[in-house]
């Protein structure tokens, strides 16, 4: 049997970052990946036409410049290079308006002001309350001990902002978007909620949408040059050049618990050995079944029943002829374009999906890395990327109602719901197709099992499943109630991203863990000798 101090299981962002941490320490590292190639959702391939580059799943990376663990390490040498498009996202609106984030305060209040006058004011009171403070907000999520910056969230905020933010934690969009009076701004405010699968209404979507905002705003919103797989690609070499083996093709099929303790992974007929840790950076309910669930205690296994799945996803790469052709000249510049006509639209949208119902006019989450990233198309062509939240499995279509659904039956009309969206602010968008590819739910778990049912999120982003709820207070800190065995996949804090850092903080706990019993002893053997000395010069003294 092979013989490692530790095995890692899924090659994605979290995988690869927890082996890295690992190695780096000084442990012998295995890495088992199910298929051929690594990066999860951090891939990217040519699904449509030979030459074009479509991010499978994770495409920009406003979260990035603040991680500890990706950007912490450089990158840069194994090839690894973010752009920008000129702006880093707008929402359009009908009348060919639309509104800008821009790289400053002053350049979004403008946009905003164009739109409705007055309404960029609020949007200068959002940026001065909560714009500095996101970073070391973010940057907590993704240390062991975030003492520090809390200190910097806490010392910017001070108390009365302390209370502020506190509400604000526990708000939904919908309530931050009350600040401003036009239906415009408070639906650009929203969108970038709308990557996750929560409803405006729901708290944490407010902090969520300022997350977003005010790190794109101060970062941009950066792809890779070269698509997301670059990442992968930066993150292999790195892992390599550290002595991790890494093995493709060898999907997991059980974690072998042994009194307790998790000692070995068995993958497609052979058997790994792990001295001292086993960390799963899959998603949770997979990791349970592959560890079995009588190796866990009844209520840590009641926390996972009860931890809920994020709603699907249902995702499109499209070829062009050539750029979007944006009725509104700002959308035409973003990296980002989120598509929902109102506030009220956008909430009934994810409605209809968390009650099992495909959206009538689905909100749309648009990519353009080829404005920044000319490599992802053969010349004078363009990508574009985008996703809509989804049921799992569809009961029925609120655009249709009385409908047959099923993801066979129906992913070619709500392929065709989303183009008419796109359409709508861009016409003549449908011209420019030369190809598609659409990644039903369905599709989604096929290419990555750690998207099960097209939840992008490795678990709901809801407030109720973040922090020490993530995935459930038994889970605490990376662990899980099996000895040496560890949670290292989106399902644990920080939750989903492409930052490596649930998979480096998992490979910390381990690393900690292990030494916990020696530098007890050192401890031990140290308070020891002061102990003796003392006892020997008092007996000195004495005589
Ligand atoms: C459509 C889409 C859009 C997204 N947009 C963004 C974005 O713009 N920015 C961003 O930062 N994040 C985005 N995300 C989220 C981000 O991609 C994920 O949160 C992140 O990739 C999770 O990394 P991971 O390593 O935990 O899991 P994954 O990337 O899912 O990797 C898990 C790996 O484990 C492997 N695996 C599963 N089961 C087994 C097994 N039994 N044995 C061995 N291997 C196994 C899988 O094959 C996979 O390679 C998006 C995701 C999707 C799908």
């Amino acid at each position: 049997m092979a013989d490692y101090d530790a095995i890692v299981c899924g090659g994605g962002s979290n995988g690869l970052a927890a082996a890295i941490r690992l190695a780096e320490a000084g442990w012998s590292v295995c890495l088992l990946e199910a298929n051929d190639d690594l990066g999860g959702a951090a891939r990217t391939l040519e699904s449509t036409l030979p030459g074009f580059k479509h991010d499978f799943g994770a495409a920009f990376f406003p979260l990035v410049a603040p991680s500890p663990s990706i950007v912490g390490r450089d990158l840069a040498p194994y090839g690894l290079r973010f752009v920008h498009a000129q702006v880093p996202s707008a929402h359009p609106f009908p009348g060919n308006q639309a509104i800008a984030l821009g790289r400053s305060a002053v350049e979004t209040a403008a946009s905003i002001d164009k739109v409705h006058l007055g309404d960029g004011a609020a949007w200068f009171a959002l940026d001065e309350a909560y714009g500095e403070i996101m970073k070391p907000f973010l940057r907590a999520q993704m240390q062991r001990w975030p003492f520090e910056e809390l200190a910097k969230v806490a010392g910017r905020l001070r108390l009365a902002g302390g209370l502020q933010f506190a509400r604000m934690v526990v708000s939904g969009v919908s309530a931050v978007a009350d600040r401003f009076e036009s239906e415009q701004a408070k639906a650009f405010i929203t969108g970038p909620a709308m990557h996750a699968d929560l409803q405006p209404e729901e708290p944490g979507t407010g902090v969520y949408a300022l997350l977003l905002s005010m790190l794109g705003q101060r970062f941009g919103m950066p792809v890779v040059e070269g698509g997301t797989g670059m990442i992968t690609a930066a993150l292999e070499a790195k892992a390599r050049g550290d002595g991790v083996e890494i093995l493709t093709g060898r999907r997991v099929d059980r974690i072998v618990v042994e009194r307790g303790r998790a000692v070995a992974v068995e993958a497609g007929g052979e058997a790994f050995s792990a001295r001292r840790a086993v960390l799963g950076a899959l998603e949770v309910h997979d990791l349970v079944r592959l560890a079995g669930p009588e190796s866990f205690p009844p209520r840590a296994l009641a926390e996972i029943r009860h931890y809920r799945r994020g709603l699907g996803t249902f995702k499109v790469d499209w070829a062009l002829d050539g750029q979007v052709p944006w009725a509104a000249e700002e959308c035409r510049r973003a990296g980002v374009v989120h598509v929902g006509d109102s506030l009220t639209d956008m909430s009934r949208s994810a409605w209809e999906a968390a009650h099992g119902l495909l959206p009538a006019k689905p909100t749309l989450i648009l990519g353009q890395q080829s404005l920044a990233d000319p490599s992802r198309a053969p010349a004078g062509k363009h990508t574009l990327w985008g996703y809509a939240h989804v049921p799992a499995v569809p009961t029925g279509d609120a655009g249709r109602p009385g409908d047959e659904v099923s993801w066979d039956r129906s992913s070619e009309a709500f392929l065709e719901r989303m183009e008419a969206g796109i359409e709508a602010h861009a016409p003549g968008f449908r011209d420019r197709v030369l190809a598609r590819r659409a990644w039903s739910p369905v599709d989604l778990e096929a290419a990555d099992a750690s998207l099960a049912g097209g939840d992008i999120s490795a678990g709901s982003f809801a407030v109720d499943q973040q922090l020490l709820f993530r995935p459930g207070p038994s889970w605490w800190r990376w662990g899980t109630p099996v000895k040496g065995l560890y949670l290292a996949g989106a399902s644990v804090p920080p939750g989903a991203g492409v930052h490596g850092a649930c998979g480096d903080l998992a490979a910390r706990q381990a690393l900690a863990d292990h030494d916990r019993p020696r530098l007890l002893a050192m401890t031990a053997a140290g308070a020891a000798a002061v102990a003796a000395a003392a006892l020997a010069g008092r007996r000195a003294a004495r005589r």
